[in-house]
């Protein structure tokens, strides 16, 4: 196969650091590859991988962390394992959507409210069921570029005593400051704002997700939340996982400096290109609302040919740009600000849209 191309802005699978050619080269080496997930050796590995990424992330005392496939996987795993009657979901796009839906098939009590691109999330309009136990919340849509900001979360978390939160953090952990005391449970995946090869999930959970787990008792799959938290509590998993993954995780977040000083870059970053997209008549962001502006994904929308041509012609010049997805399919594009991609890239995509410009 050739090169695919030059600079990839896809918001996940996302660019990759350039290091993890040599971390891999390390990990083969290093016979980690070949590694038993039951040894000694894997267990050191996975505590130093959570001591690492839970003091970058500043996570509280507390909460624990589990290796899993997916983020897809997490919202099966919560319905399946951790639901009694129902959860309650609160959207704007197609992730939180499809979250919705693939808990409704397992806990057909789910319920739902839906808000608009262009508004915040108004607590003071939520109609959680008293009988749901969840608050599911998609902090980061990376469907349409918006966001539920840190505060609204802090908001939630305040008003919502007796409800358990889960936060969809797939395209936001890692690359902003979020507080992590604000959910019980949190995931992500780390091809998105770790800069890391698809196929591991990331979902870090508190205490008191493991007595509600105790609780339901529930224990027949194999990602059964009880079986993956019993195998977590000795630094193992419940199956072979992705150990490359997990290595080059702990590779990368040596280097990572403290979340908020990420955050500073992230979000500079993306003011910058807030401001530098404003100069364009043809397409603007997806969301009308400043407020609501993603920092990690950046969402356009335009007239469907002017979008497709595009991308089109981005692609001729080695550039890929991230499709629309779901609703905003075919008239929008979409900009992954993660981590990963150096300031270099940026002022190269920045150049090929002053001379598509003119
Ligand atoms: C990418 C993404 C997912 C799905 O992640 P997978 O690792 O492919 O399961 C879920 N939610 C959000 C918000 C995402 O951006």
């Amino acid at each position: 196969m050739e090169k695919l191309y030059n600079l990839n802005f896809y918001p996940g699978p996302s660019r990759i650091y350039d290091k993890v050619a040599e971390y891999a080269n390390d990990a083969f080496a290093k016979g980690i590859l070949s590694m038993n997930h039951r040894s000694i050796a894997f267990e050191e590995l996975y505590r130093l991988t959570q001591e690492k990424l839970f003091n970058v992330l500043n996570v509280p005392e507390g909460y624990h962390l589990a290796f899993v496939s997916s983020a897809t996987e997490c919202w099966e795993i919560i319905a399946q394992s951790l639901t009694i009657q129902g959860s309650h979901h609160i959207y704007n796009g197609s992730f939180g959507q499809k979250w919705f839906e693939f808990a409704k098939k397992i806990k057909p009590e789910a319920s739902h409210h839906e808000f608009s691109v262009d508004n915040l999330l108004k607590i003071e309009e939520l109609q959680v069921p008293l009988e749901n136990e969840w608050i599911c919340v998609t902090q980061n849509e990376t469907s349409n570029g918006t966001q539920v900001h840190d505060e609204i979360l802090t908001e939630l978390r305040k008003v919502f005593l007796d409800q358990f939160i889960a936060v969809d953090a797939t395209s936001s952990l890692g690359g902003i400051h979020l507080n992590m005391a604000n959910a019980d449970l949190w995931f992500a995946s780390v091809q998105k704002c770790f800069g890391l090869p698809s196929g591991l999930g990331l979902l870090i959970y508190s205490d008191a997700v493991v007595e509600k787990a105790e609780h339901i008792g529930e224990n027949n799959y194999y990602n059964s939340f009880l079986n993956i938290a019993q195998n977590a509590a000795k630094h193992q998993t419940q199956y072979t996982p992705n150990i490359l993954d997990i290595y080059l995780l702990f590779r990368v977040v040596e280097d990572l400096p403290d979340i908020k000083e990420t955050d500073e870059r992230t979000v500079a970053r993306a003011n910058h290109l807030y401001n530098y997209f404003q100069g364009f008549s043809e397409f603007q962001p997806v969301t009308q609302n400043p407020y609501c502006f993603s920092e990690t994904v950046l969402a356009f929308k335009g007239q469907e040919d002017f979008i497709t041509e595009l991308k089109k012609v981005a692609r001729h010049h080695g550039i890929i740009l991230g499709n629309g997805y779901g609703e905003w399919k075919k008239d929008s594009f979409r900009i992954a600000n993660f981590p990963a991609i150096p300031d270099l890239e940026f002022d190269q995509l920045v150049k090929f849209f002053d001379q598509y410009a003119d």
